[in-house]
């Protein structure tokens, strides 16, 4: 923001991820200000006014501003290249938020089938309560998306990489059918984290982050963002939370701003080693099917080469003896511990069958490719011979 610019060129991205949105108070601090506050005073009543009718800048209320919070939505944004975001309590606020604020009664949703399980339920169970009506799809089948296009189809929705299949969906193939159909396409970018997919590149109209994961990725926040254009966040976004107040606390806004400027090495660093520790399972005779979006084998391994710029932090493994086998494997890891989140530092495990996907029928599971043998790796900061030790040794009591 106040960076002085002789600059013939744009900063990188890495560096205005350490220094963008920075708001600096009256005393100069170098790392950014916690401002825990509700609220602000006016130095008179006649401030106070303009500033309620917007004609004067400055912040009110910390459920629809703050300056800690304004800063991580500057930085994101600049990151994502995005001309706006709206930071969130959670990343289901993100999504539920996105996907209120462009529906009415009446309109019709297409979604991706393979979602995460909360997702699912806010498009095939919340929306359908207040007269939106969902269709669900193959979302790899482009088709499928054409022919479930209504007139009254106004928003497509899908995650890529798929949690927990790692199953990916052609972007900007889906954006153009989402444009030809009068559609805004939302999607949330979650597993592939803002370093190895930019979504509005590709057509999007609207990214979602749960900052939860790899935003944090040390444990501690719950968080959300929606990315879009200035436009997209006044029409659909803006008033909404405004009004219904789903805000992120001015706390964890602080601990995800100072989170963004290590995320590139974290990411990175992650990635590297989940591509270590694929290549070290792969064909293991306990695992007959090994899904890694940084891999050749990969089945859509051609849309990866064309819409992320890396792979994953997060690998997808199919135990033999599905449950039992699973759950064997599970309690004998040492190092690697079983946990439903993701993005770690901290390399963690689960059975999406029994935990995220458990309240899904055998049959939706099924459909969204959720097996009895399936777990989801979420590979953390460990060094990869130490992970790989811990696996291939739990491995042995399956
Ligand atoms: C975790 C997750 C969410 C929800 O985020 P919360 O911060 O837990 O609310 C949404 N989508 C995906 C893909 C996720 O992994």
């Amino acid at each position: 923001m106040s960076t002085r610019s002789r600059r013939s060129r744009p900063l990188h991205a890495e560096t205005r991820l350490v220094h963008d949105g920075t708001l600096r108070s009256e005393f100069g601090e170098t790392s950014e200000a916690l401002f825990l506050t509700q609220g602000h005073v006016y130095t008179s009543a006649e401030e106070c006014e303009a500033r309620f009718k917007g004609e004067s800048p400055g912040f009110l209320y910390a459920r629809f501003s703050n300056p800690t919070v304004t800063m991580f939505e500057q930085r994101i944004a600049s990151f994502e290249g995005a001309e706006s975001a709206r930071a969130t309590a959670t990343g289901m606020a993100a999504v539920t938020a996105a996907l209120m604020g462009l529906l009415q009664a009446g309109d019709h949703i297409v979604a991706a089938r393979a979602l995460f399980g909360s997702c699912r339920y806010v498009v095939a169970e919340l929306l359908p309560r207040f007269g939106v009506a969902a269709t669900l799809v193959d979302g790899t089948d482009l088709d499928a998306w054409r022919k479930a296009v209504r007139p009254e189809t106004k928003v497509f929705f899908l995650e890529s990489p798929a949690n927990p299949t790692l199953e990916i969906i052609d972007i900007e193939a889906v954006a153009g059918i989402a444009r030809n159909a009068g559609a805004k396409l939302v999607v949330d970018n979650v597993f592939s984290s803002p370093i190895w997919q930019k979504p509005l590149q590709l057509g999007a109209d609207c990214v979602v982050y749960s900052a939860t994961k790899h935003i944090d990725g040390q444990g501690r926040c719950l968080g959300g963002v929606i990315l879009a254009s200035e436009e997209f966040i006044q029409t659909h976004v803006h008033t909404l939370l405004r009004q219904t107040g789903p805000s992120m606390s001015p706390f964890n806004a602080w601990v995800l701003l100072k989170s963004l400027e290590t995320l590139p090495l974290r990411v990175e660093r992650q990635t590297r080693t989940a591509g270590t520790v694929a290549d070290a399972l792969a064909g293991h005779a306990k695992i007959p099917r090994l899904i890694y979006p940084g891999r050749a084998d990969h089945p859509q391994a051609d849309i990866i080469a064309r819409q992320m710029t890396g792979g994953s932090t997060l690998l997808a493994l199919e135990i033999e003896g599905g449950k039992a086998g699973a759950f064997r494997f599970l309690n004998a890891l040492d190092l690697v511990r079983i946990s439903n989140n993701l993005g770690d530092a901290k390399s963690l495990i689960t059975h999406p069958a029994t935990t995220t996907h458990q309240r899904f029928t055998a049959e939706e599971r099924a459909d969204m490719g959720v097996s009895e043998g399936l777990v989801r790796l979420s590979v953390g900061l460990e060094h990869p011979d130490d992970l790989i030790e811990d696996l291939t040794q739990a491995l042995e009591c399956v």
